[in-house]
């Protein structure tokens, strides 16, 4: 029996890896997981309830009361049934999420919430997809774009939210703060796996980048790309 297909995107902070997940799995009709939020969910659950990230056996058991009352699918994070995802968005919960996401015992509790919904097939975009969580994909993407793009893009993402309290420039300096700490944490880097397709999507719409996508997935004999033209 075939392998339900499984996707892993991976890439830093502004690297355009959610959005072309979640285009990619509206196309091939996969479930979409952004494993970004779940780290930042226990990091807003931290802010909310002012809990000490230096006292690790508290810290640990908030964690796990706070993952009880999450349940998370493909739109988004729920708290207590109730969507919170776009509370999670700003660069302030990523900043968090950076730290949470550097203790041994938080990836630990995340890891098999990730494998187990991945089972069924899926896209699943983070870090560590193709290097920790499903070192088993069929394909891994690995999304990068210039640090100036990466830092205007989220600048521009948060407009909405009205979240934009900082000029660009400290938004580029944030995102390259958050890039370091994921990238030299000891546990589950933001590594590109040895066998990722690289994209760099610097100077690619976001339709450009899955068109890629999906002719690595057709050259791979995992799509028929005429069924999604
Ligand atoms: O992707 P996003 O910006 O939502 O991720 C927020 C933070 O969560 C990242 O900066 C990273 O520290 C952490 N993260 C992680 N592993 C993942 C996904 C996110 O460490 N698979």
């Amino acid at each position: 029996m075939k392998r339900p297909l499984q996707i892993a995107v991976d890439g830093p902070a502004g690297s355009g890896k959610g959005t072309a997940a979640s285009m990619l799995g509206k196309v091939l009709k996969l479930p979409v997981l952004d494993t970004g939020l779940l780290y930042r969910f226990v990091a807003w659950r931290a802010m909310e309830s002012r809990v000490d990230l230096n006292n690790t056996d508290a810290f640990l058991s908030f964690v796990s009361l706070a993952l009880k009352t999450m349940s998370w699918r493909t739109e988004g994070v729920f708290f207590d049934g109730k969507d919170c995802t776009s509370l999670l968005r700003g660069e302030d919960v990523g900043a968090v999420a950076s730290k949470v996401a550097s203790m041994p015992a938080v990836r630990e509790a995340l890891l098999q919430m990730q494998q187990t919904l991945a089972i069924q097939g899926c896209v699943m975009d983070g870090r560590d997809i193709g290097t920790v969580v499903l070192p088993e994909a069929q394909v891994k993407f690995f999304l990068t774009a210039s640090l100036r793009e990466r830092g205007r893009r989220r600048w521009l993402q948060l407009t909405p939210l009205a979240q934009r309290k900082q000029s660009l420039e400290q938004m580029i300096k944030e995102v390259a703060l958050r890039d370091q700490r994921d990238s030299e944490r000891t546990l589950a880097p933001l590594k590109q796996a040895e066998d990722a397709i690289v994209i760099d999507s610097t100077t690619l719409r976001q339709d450009e980048v899955v068109d890629r996508m999906l002719r690595v997935l057709k050259r791979r004999d995992l799509i028929e790309l005429d069924e999604y033209r």
